[in-house]
């Protein structure tokens, strides 16, 4: 079968590559290859009741199916060059920006509209951080919350289905070059394409590195950032989320000069498991609708780790510590901050008497059994800086999940078109290292659309 443009992984890259090249060329054959299943059919088995941890599915619907990784997350669309990743490096930061507001604008159009936009400008919060030896990073964003992200993701489906063929269920296995272009192959078929746009995420990130070797594409990675969940009640941090939502805030740490910084806010929001490549690690969402949000505000504290040669593997190096976690744990692992801080377990008991209650059933544990000192004191610095900010951060009560690992694909080499040295295959999204965020991979999915329809 041909096609004129094959699209691996329907994530936001993939669905805002199908959209613009459908939306701009209706007579282009487009096809969607993608290892999870429709939207429809994605359920994670856990429900707290019969089963409470992940027993890891060959398919993981949290991160894999159409929507991707973000399908049930908070759809909190950052707009921004500050962090979410290096988009901006390839494409200039003006067209970046122009490109996450026109996949801002999308969203609205597909069901979004009503929701809110914040921002950190004119935030006199910024002074109230930078006087407490905090930095918060500037950017605007949209909180479509996990239900409204759903309804979008749903309408840009039925969009597209009528345009675009989609093979749900269907792993890519190999991309060979031939001499009009790639031929895809999976498990039992193989399909011809002029383009093809890989937009695998990260949980296709081993089957990149397996494509980069196959292809002869050269790729870096030396990057790992790993923490711990916050969660505490709501009302600590409502001055900070009613106005801003989600703060990036970053802190320096005094004893080793790390950076560590706050990840993905969710207020009163659920925290969650997530399961990638078989190792389970900690995440968060939470909803628009009032009535489905919870007393607490989830964050993630990360410690970003950037290593030098000749040590190479940093995927590798946060896996081993997840694996540790999940060892001890039987999977993520709950500790309150005063626990931890007296040097001991956290128990059912102690968690049961203590405050605030968990919105995630984790095992109590000690931390400090799992987490690197140097990651563990970078932690505990930056929630004394925190509690400066929002008094109440460094309660006994605080529950600390871990462990969170932000996992760096691997860097692919890319020029500025996001092309491959193979002239016609794209990398885009959190596949390629380029971008680690709903909106960055969004628009990196449109660029290249554009640069395909020129
Ligand atoms: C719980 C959670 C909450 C999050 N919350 C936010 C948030 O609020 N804001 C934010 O900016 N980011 C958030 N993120 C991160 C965000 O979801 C990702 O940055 C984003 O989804 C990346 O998009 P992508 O298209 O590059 O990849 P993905 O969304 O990962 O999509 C890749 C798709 O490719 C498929 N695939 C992989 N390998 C193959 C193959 N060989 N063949 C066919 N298909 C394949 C996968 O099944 C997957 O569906 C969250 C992530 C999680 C897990």
């Amino acid at each position: 079968m041909k096609y004129d443009v094959i699209i691996i992984g329907a994530g936001p890259g993939g669905i805002f590559s199908a959209y613009e090249l459908a939306k701009n060329d209706p007579k282009m054959k487009i096809a969607v290859f993608e290892a999870g299943n429709t939207l429809s059919k994605r359920k994670c088995p856990i429900d707290n009741d019969e089963v409470k941890g992940c027993i890891n599915c060959k398919n993981c619907s949290i991160m894999s199916g159409f929507g991707g990784a973000g399908a049930f997350s908070d759809g909190k669309y950052n707009i921004t060059n500050d962090f979410g990743g290096t988009l901006h490096e390839y494409i200039g930061k003006q067209k970046a920006l122009d490109l996450m507001h026109y996949v801002d604008e999308i969203n609205l159009s597909f069901g979004g509209e009503g929701t809110k936009l914040y921002s950190t400008a004119d935030s006199n919060f910024k002074k109230i951080c930078e006087q407490n030896h905090l930095k918060l990073l500037d950017a605007s964003v949209r909180h479509l919350g996990t239900d409204v992200n759903r309804i979008v993701l749903e309408n840009l489906y039925n969009y597209l289905a009528e345009r675009v063929d989609f093979f749900f269920l269907t792993p890519v296995t190999h991309i060979e070059k031939d001499k009009n272009g790639f031929r895809v192959l999976t498990e039992n078929d193989s399909y011809e394409c002029e383009k093809c746009i890989v937009s695998v995420g990260r949980s296709g990130s081993k089957w990149m590195e397996q494509i980069c070797g196959e292809l002869d594409i050269p790729t870096k990675s030396n990057r790992v950032d790993i923490g711990v969940r916050v969660e505490l009640p709501a009302s600590l941090f409502s001055h900070i989320t009613d106005e801003l939502y989600e703060s990036k805030i970053v802190y320096r740490t005094e004893k080793f000069e790390d950076n560590v910084r706050t990840f993905c806010m969710n207020p009163h929001g659920c925290v969650v498991t997530e399961n990638t490549n078989g190792i389970v690690t900690v995440n968060g969402h939470s909803y628009n609708d009032p009535a489905l949000q919870t007393e607490n505000t989830n964050f993630a504290l990360l410690v970003s780790k950037h290593f030098t040669d000749p040590f190479k593997d940093s995927n590798g190096y946060g896996e081993s510590i997840a694996r540790l976690s999940n060892m001890l744990g039987g999977g993520v692992m709950v500790q309150r901050f005063g626990d931890l801080m007296r040097g001991r377990r956290s128990t059912e008991k102690r968690i049961e008497e203590g405050f605030v209650t968990p919105t995630l059933q984790a095992e109590p544990g000690d931390l400090s059994l799992v987490l690197p000192k140097r990651i563990l004191d970078g932690v505990i610095e930056m929630i004394y800086a925190l509690d400066k900010i929002a008094p109440g951060t460094a309660n006994d009560d605080t529950l600390l999940y871990g462990v969170e690992v932000k996992f760096y694909n691997m860097e692919v080499e890319l020029d500025d078109d996001l092309e491959t040295k193979h002239k016609g295959l794209y990398i885009i999204g959190d596949g390629s290292g380029v971008t680690h965020s709903l909106s960055h991979a969004s628009a990196s999915g449109v660029y290249v659309a554009r640069k395909i329809l020129k």
